[in-house]
């Protein structure tokens, strides 16, 4: 029989591939990836392993031996360049053919790059991959002095291992907040005050009008002409989704790979998940795409169940953190910006703020702060949120009321 293939063996790539194996599928099955390495998860990449506090090794999902053991054949630094649905088949780069019986899309995204005059120099580094990530730490000596573009959560994560290792670090922001996409203001402004209090210089409105240098990057220049001196720059400013492979063979594409509740393409032998795919949101069946571990893991374990036949709709709610120096943002379900919002203090200057509908039901919450309570207070209010249970917002608000 024709094996089942997974395009992209990131996250969610290696995840499905060992999930398949875990749901009992005994036929043949090709995880191909274009990157050289093992699957690995790429949170520690602007964190753990910029500060050298966890080897590269301690990201990868699954070992070289695992994966022979399970007889999962892996095919890295190879590129799939073309999908026929019609006869169901691959094209590798190197024009080699291999059919498939049912294909998983989960080709991820890859960082923006910067359009502008200069953005060719040396110096100037994204951070994706484990490769980038290798690139970029070396260049983190205490000392250094690093311009980041893009006051979202890879450039501000950078930003707070950078200035853990000592370098001079400034963060150019275009909009006139911090993580302005997926925060509430009154967090955006509790993450500018940690940057400012660590030492960062934080310009906001800040708009470039190129890089400057020869051969390699020595300063940004800014749209009223300033010049800001700098050793290296990181350019965080989102990702774009890998939707091109899927448009090229006639799925449709939105935002993203669109698939139904179920994971499935609009091919039904061809699914997609994590970072590359749109899908309808649990709550209200809006398309959504997410850049985040947990989707990653969740739709990866999900869609091998529904490769196997299960054919369930995939129900999970939307969960994303992010650690800043010894802080911890965390996210869960969603914060639209017409929610009746609750704030709760919590001692050690966190804050945790709970998104309701009409009827009082809680739809997203936020907290941020220091130690570990944060996270457990976000497990608590996931929960709240499933039970769909109308709540008090008085009592949210009440630090001194157990949330359990
Ligand atoms: P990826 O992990 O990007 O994997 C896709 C793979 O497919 C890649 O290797 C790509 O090269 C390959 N590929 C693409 N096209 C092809 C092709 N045609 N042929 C062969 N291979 C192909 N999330 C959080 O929730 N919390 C965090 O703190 C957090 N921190 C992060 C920090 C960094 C620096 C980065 C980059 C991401 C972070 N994320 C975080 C996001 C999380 O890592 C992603 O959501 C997750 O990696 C998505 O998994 P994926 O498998 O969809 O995509």
């Amino acid at each position: 029989p024709a094996p089942i293939i997974i395009v992209g063996a990131g996250h969610a790539g290696g995840r499905a591939a060992l999930a398949l194996r875990e749901q009992g599928y005994a036929g043949p099955l090709l995880l191909i990836g274009d990157e050289p390495h093992l699957p690995y998860e790429r949170p520690a990449l602007s964190k753990q392993l910029l500060l050298g506090s966890q080897p590269a090794e301690a990201c990868h999902i699954g070992s070289s031996q695992q994966y022979r053991e399970l007889d999962i054949e892996r095919l890295s630094a190879t590129r799939v360049s073309a999908i026929a649905p019609a006869s169901r088949q691959i094209t590798l780069h190197d024009r080699r053919t291999l059919p498939y019986h049912k294909l998983l899309l989960a080709t991820g995204g890859r960082a923006r790059q910067a359009t502008l005059p200069g953005a060719d120099l040396a110096g100037i580094q994204l951070l994706r991959t484990l490769d980038d990530a290798a690139a970029l730490r070396p260049r983190l000596q205490a000392g250094q002095r690093l311009l980041v573009v893009g006051g979202g959560f890879i450039g501000l994560e950078v930003a707070a291992s950078a200035r853990q290792l000592g370098c001079q670090v400034t963060v150019l922001e275009a909009g006139d907040r911090l993580a302005a996409r997926a925060l509430p203001p009154a967090i955006s402004a509790r993450l500018l005050q940690l940057h400012q209090a660590h030492g960062v210089e934080v310009r906001l409105g800040c708009s470039l009008r190129g890089f400057v240098g020869h051969g390699s990057v020595t300063a940004v220049e800014l749209a009223d002409g300033e010049r800001l001196p700098c050793d290296t720059v990181v350019v965080g400013i989102g990702i774009q989704p890998n939707t091109e492979l899927a448009a090229a063979a006639g799925l449709a594409v939105g935002n993203g790979i669109r698939v139904d509740s179920r994971l499935q393409s609009s091919d039904a032998h061809i699914y997609a998940v994590g970072d590359a795919c749109e899908f309808p949101a649990p709550q209200d069946g809006q398309p959504q795409r997410l850049e985040t571990w947990r989707n990653a893991e969740l739709q990866a374990r999900h869609v091998a169940c529904n490769l196997l036949g299960a054919d369930e709709p995939y129900a999970a709610l939307g969960w994303f953190w992010s650690d800043q120096y010894d802080h911890s943002l965390q996210l869960v379900g969603s914060l639209p910006a017409a929610a009746n919002c609750v704030t709760r203090q919590l001692a050690d200057s966190g804050v945790l703020l709970f998104c309701l509908d009409a009827a009082g039901r809680l739809q997203g919450a936020c907290g941020w702060g220091a130690g570990n309570s944060v996270a457990r207070d976000i497990k608590l209010a996931e929960m709240l949120i499933a039970s769909g249970k109308a709540l008090d917002p008085v009592a949210l608000a009440a630090p001194d009321i157990n949330l359990k």
